[in-house]
């Protein structure tokens, strides 16, 4: 055993986009001193390397929108400052529907954004002055959110989605970034200001602050002694809780994605990010169906499905990469087995995306070749809402459960984990964000109302 003991003021466990947006805001928002980022993968390798790299500021609560209002506004932030490494565009988000106007959307977004957060234009005419979507620059693009009821105005301005499409709801504040990019620069950031990246995992915690951390390193294990650590272990943050004596809330859904090259030039290289919100019944062969009804594991593709499919155009707008989502699993597993990756995915989610986009039915069982079909945990909690702030253990902090937006909400994670661990004050909203939202009844009672849920 070596018995090389270290000493760090702070041990950031994790070395994904949230532990290494924890440990940005730790030295450069607080100054701190000898932070330690400790991981025995690659940083951004594990999850972080699976996002589709979208973010919005739409959610069913005014707590998630300020929450992510709040990152965006700090990565807008760091894209000026780096001259615009995060490569972030901002075409929306546009939610589609065949029904004509869904007023429980609509009710929705007044919901979501809170009093006066956004400004909700609704369109009925087809001669309004609508901005169409744009891939210009995000600081030209517009805010607000616009919902589009007129079949003849839908039709003008997204001619390539199918022609039942009755309202389109086109959040502005949302577009796509390179998360990998922001990792790195934040990194480039860290190591500058003199913290250290140890690519160690992390075994065992002793003792009370300082906490004594058994590490494991390619040279065998040792010490490492913190008189703060925070949990930002992203799939394994059951792990180091339980090290620390402590459970957390949290489950872990395995989601997948489809990317390729659209060499049938099925989507619109100006298409913002699209989700179907539509619930669906999928086409089958009468043979296939039978097939797949008989098997526990695949019966549900021959059910009702749920709506939120996701497609967009991937890289420069004369580019040819498309993705595709659908987080359709419901199922738990546990990070540490095998990925259950599916392999009806790729021809479910195609057949599930061709009914908005009907050139995508070209690729149904025939994926071009180089295609990639990838996936990874969302982490979660019931109520779909991260965890950040302090831990039950003193000094121990926790950053995670950050689900299917952890890319896009990295840096308010990071801001508001380093502002608990400093003491200092955080915005309002962070409070319910913490673990002790769960003494609070009445937000428990409205959560529960909301039914979690994932994109
Ligand atoms: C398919 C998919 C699509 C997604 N799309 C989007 C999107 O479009 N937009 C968006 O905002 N988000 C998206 N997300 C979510 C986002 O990717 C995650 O929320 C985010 O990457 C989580 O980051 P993390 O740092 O918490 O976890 P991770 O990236 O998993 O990092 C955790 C790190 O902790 C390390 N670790 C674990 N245990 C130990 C230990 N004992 N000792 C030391 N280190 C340890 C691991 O090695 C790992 O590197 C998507 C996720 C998936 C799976």
């Amino acid at each position: 055993m070596n018995t090389i003991d270290r000493n760090a003021s702070i041990a950031v466990i994790g070395a994904g986009s949230v532990g290494i947006a924890v440990a940005y805001y730790l030295v450069t928002q607080h100054k701190a001193t000898n932070v330690v980022l400790v991981d025995p993968r690659d940083p951004m390798s594990l999850t972080s390397a699976q996002s589709g790299e979208n973010y919005r500021n739409w959610w069913p609560h005014p707590v998630m929108t300020a929450f992510t209002d709040h990152s965006i506004d700090l990565m807008e932030a760091i894209d000026r400052e780096s001259g615009g490494m995060l490569n972030m565009t901002r075409g929306g988000y546009a939610l589609v529907t065949r029904r004509d106007k869904p007023q429980d959307l609509i009710d929705d977004l007044y919901r979501g954004y809170g009093a006066g957060s956004a400004q909700i234009r609704i369109r009925e005419s087809a001669s309004c002055d609508y901005e169409p979507p744009l891939r210009a620059p995000w600081q030209s693009a517009p805010a607000g959110v616009d919902v589009l009821l007129n079949r003849d105005l839908i039709r003008a301005t997204f001619p390539y989605y199918a022609s039942d499409v009755g309202a389109v709801i086109h959040v502005r504040r949302a577009g796509s970034i390179s998360a990998q990019q922001l990792g790195q620069y934040m990194l480039t950031r860290i190591r500058a200001e003199g913290a250290r990246v140890v690519r160690a995992e992390v075994k065992g915690i002793s003792g009370s602050s300082p906490f004594r951390l058994e590490v494991a390193t390619a040279e065998g294990t040792s010490s490492l002694h913190a008189d703060v650590v925070v949990n930002a272990a992203g799939p394994y943050l059951q792990d180091i809780g339980a090290m620390l004596g402590e459970e957390i809330p949290v489950k872990h859904i395995y989601q997948q994605k489809i990317s390729f090259q659209d060499r049938e030039h099925a989507i619109d290289r100006k298409m913002p990010f699209t989700i179907d919100l539509d619930e669906q019944r999928l086409t089958w062969s009468v043979e296939d169906a039978a097939l797949l009804a008989s098997d526990p594991q695949t019966r549900r593709l021959v059910g009702p499905m749920q709506g939120s499919i996701h497609c967009r155009p991937d890289g420069p707008v004369d580019g040819n990469w498309i993705k595709l989502g659908w987080a359709y699993n419901k199922d738990a597993s546990d990070p540490h087995g095998e990925d259950p990756l599916d392999p009806h995915f790729p021809d479910t989610v195609l057949r599930g995306a061709s009914n908005l986009h009907p050139k995508l039915a070209a690729y149904i069982g025939r994926l071009p070749r180089g295609a990639r079909h990838y996936g990874g945990y969302y982490t979660m909690t019931d109520e779909n809402w991260p965890l950040i702030g302090k831990m039950k253990t003193p000094g121990a902090f926790i950053a995670g459960a950050l689900s299917g937006y952890g890319s896009m909400a990295a840096c308010s994670t990071g801001a508001l984990c380093a502002a608990w661990v400093f003491g200092q004050e955080v915005p309002q909203y962070a409070m319910q964000l913490t673990m002790d939202r769960y003494q609070d009844d009445v937000l428990k009672a409205e959560l529960a109302k909301l039914g979690g849920g994932c994109l």
